[in-house]
């Protein structure tokens, strides 16, 4: 039987996904960023900056683009649709919100507070599938994961959103990714989503190459937990190089099959583009192309093979949305 994956363009077979990068955002935009006067969305101009971007990773390769933009961060699935239709690269949405300190989930957190745990888990969880299952608002569009987020710790209404998602999966069969705020919360969050009931093999533990230890990526992945190293080009915290390294410890583990790349780049950050210019010229590969143009030719000078590259982005992303 042949599984689809949803797209803002529909349905597409895992096995038609391609090179896949497994969390990026075309568009964010951070709660507030609308109240700002000076500034007006023009969603023209940004799906202009969208398309040129796509496809310059798509002449490097890139196929398939996970979109890991919750619900709350200025998610435009119109967007979406106008990107893949004009290069041909799927697109695939993300339900889901983001941390309880950086997202827009208040009045989330406050139904939890004043009618209870229960109450919010089960809207949560009727949006979450409603999504996933006949669309997101009225585009048409339905999402092809579920992003969970936690912070330093992890929330009461984190802990919801997780077990909204992993209700959903139970029924749906949805997969789940994660932003998360630390390596060192790989663990507790891999906990806590087993503990709700998502199923490890149909989850990824998501920002998970910002540490040169490999024994907290190891921790989520002996649960039985796919791992995003999906930070390339963003190195802030530690470089692209050492990431590499972490990499090709992992591998010689025997750990590739459970292994999925992307940069967690964003192409447009509302308003007028948060970041500084200078901050993102100290981080030349922090987009779209970057694991193409520069990080994985360094792959290959540290020993790893062109076959296991074609494991990391085309097989394992096929893998992990078809279970075969
Ligand atoms: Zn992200």
């Amino acid at each position: 039987m042949t599984d689809y994956v949803n797209t803002a363009l529909g349905p597409v077979p895992a096995d038609a996904l391609g090179i896949t990068s497994m969390h990026e955002h075309l568009l964010l935009g951070m709660p507030g960023w609308e109240y700002d006067a000076s500034y007006k969305y023009d969603r023209r101009a940004v799906a202009d900056l969208c398309i040129e971007k796509v496809n310059e990773a798509k002449a490097l390769g890139l196929k398939s683009i996970v979109d890991a933009t919750p619900m709350d961060l200025c998610r435009d699935i119109e967007l979406f649709k106008t990107v893949q239709e004009a290069t041909g690269v799927n697109i695939i949405a993300s339900t889901g919100l983001y941390t309880v300190t950086d997202g827009n989930l208040v009045f989330w957190k406050l139904l939890a507070a004043y009618r209870g745990y229960d109450e919010a888990l089960g809207r949560l969880k009727y949006t979450y599938t409603k999504e996933v299952t006949e669309g997101i608002g009225d585009t048409g569009v339905k999402a092809g994961v579920i992003k969970i987020a936690t912070g330093k710790e992890i929330a009461q209404i984190e802990e919801i959103s997780i077990h909204a998602a992993a209700l959903t999966q139970q029924e749906t069969g949805v997969r789940i990714i994660s932003h998360t705020a630390a390596p060192a919360m790989g663990r507790p969050t891999a906990e806590c989503l087993l503990a709700k009931g998502a199923d490890p093999s149909r989850t990824m533990i998501g920002h998970m190459c910002d540490t040169p230890d490999a024994q907290l990526i190891i921790d989520c992945l002996d649960l039985g937990f796919w791992v995003g190293l999906d930070r390339f080009g963003l190195t802030m915290s530690i470089s692209d190089e050492e990431k590499c390294r972490v990499l090709a410890e992992l591998i010689e583990k025997g750990y590739i099959n459970r292994l999925l790349l992307g940069h967690d780049c964003q192409v447009f950050n509302q308003v007028t583009d948060l970041i500084p210019a200078a901050m993102l010229a100290k981080m030349p590969d922090w987009n779209l192309s970057g694991l193409f143009r520069s990080i994985i030719p360094h792959m290959k000078e540290i020993g790893i093979t062109d076959e296991q590259i074609h494991t990391l982005l085309v097989d394992n992303p096929r893998r992990f949305f078809s279970g075969s």
